[in-house]
């Protein structure tokens, strides 16, 4: 931890903070400069809280040297972390594209769904039992039944599902369902009894990204997660708010780099929700795919006229066909497989 002092700290301050750093069995190393004093605490940071010392007298300011998130630092695994899905790779050369509709409406709607994420070429499927909305008159999924439905039409074609966990009270269901992978929302990234529990289970979490939350925070909740013992996170970019109202939210392609550096877990992107038109989807998923995504989770119908949730977001089973082709091209250019 870095102590900066103010421009006129007095000895009688300096030294102060020197008896606190000792005091915590960290050791002091003091540099003065012509106008200012810099007191580096060396040892476990963990064992000092910054904010005790910036409110000692002749502080200036107080800087963190290692960083808060440890598990899922890429510091603590240099290379980066493969998840399998029962047997599929994620953060691998290959890329996966998780599709599927928003949201589980019927058998039939979810049978042509899964069909139609095959012939696509994607690997894994999506769809919600249980809906975060915005208006409480809002469809709020089908429950239970949903997850009947998708496990059903899943099954056909052996192929893993992704559904969104938002009550800890319905974790044992998804255990009993075998749900492959659980979502966490954007909504929910810091619902710290939410993460806490997820990470006492043996399931692959996809982390959503909140509406508002830095980096950092978003790097923190995983880490709530990984600290119960779960290592398996994904984290999944699905757009951020900002001043602009053209579209639903704003793609931060700038998060993939940096995410891919800071963590050895993987990141994928969420197209549909950052965009909000299925138009858009095509674009972002590509510059996605270009910027080093893990993988994509995007939202497909098979009929979205008809779709009870997110119906402007939705690619048809064609539209989602032709976005595999392109992805392959991309993916070939960047050295990865899709
Ligand atoms: C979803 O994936 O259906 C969803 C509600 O996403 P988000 O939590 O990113 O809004
Ligand atoms: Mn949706």
């Amino acid at each position: 931890m870095i102590i900066v002092m103010q421009l006129h700290a007095s000895d009688a301050e300096i030294n102060a903070v020197v008896d606190e750093i000792r005091k915590a069995g960290l050791q002091e190393h003091v540099s003065r400069g012509s106008e200012l004093v810099i007191i580096g605490a060396i040892g476990d940071e963990d064992r000092i809280n910054p904010g005790h010392f910036e409110i000692m007298a002749g502080v200036e300011r107080v800087n963190r040297v290692t960083k808060q998130y440890k598990i899922v630092s890429r510091d603590s695994h240099p290379q980066g972390s493969v998840i399998k899905v029962r047997g599929i790779p994620i953060g691998g050369e290959q890329i996966q594209v998780i599709s599927g509709p928003c949201s589980i409406e019927t058998q039939d709607q979810m049978n042509i769904a899964a069909d139609a994420v095959v012939a696509a070429g994607c690997r894994m499927m999506r769809g919600g039992a249980f809906k975060p909305r915005t208006s409480p008159y809002a469809f709020q999924g089908l429950g239970v039944q949903g997850l009947e439905y998708f496990q059903r039409a899943a099954e056909r074609h052996k192929l893993p599902i992704v559904t969104e966990l938002m009550d800890v009270r319905m974790l044992d269901t998804f255990m009993e369902y075998d749900v492959d992978v659980i979502q966490i929302g954007a909504r929910n990234m810091q619902n710290f009894d939410l993460l806490k529990e997820v990470g006492r289970v043996n399931k692959p979490i996809i982390l959503k990204r909140g509406l508002s939350a830095t980096v950092n925070e978003w790097l923190m909740a995983a880490e709530y997660i990984a600290a119960g013992g779960n290592h398996n996170i994904i984290f999944c970019e699905r757009g951020i708010r900002t001043f602009e109202t053209a579209y639903r939210n704003v793609l931060d392609v700038t998060a993939i780099p940096v995410l891919k550096r800071e963590t050895h877990l993987p990141v994928i992107v969420d197209p549909s929700h950052a965009g909000g038109k299925a138009w858009m989807v095509p674009a972002l998923a590509q510059a996605a795919v270009a910027a080093g995504a893990d993988g994509l989770l995007v939202e497909m119908h098979p009929n979205p006229c008809d779709a009870w949730c997110d119906a402007d977001q939705a690619l048809t089973p064609d539209e989602l066909k032709a976005l595999m082709v392109t992805l392959g091209a991309i993916a070939q250019a960047v050295g990865r497989t899709i």
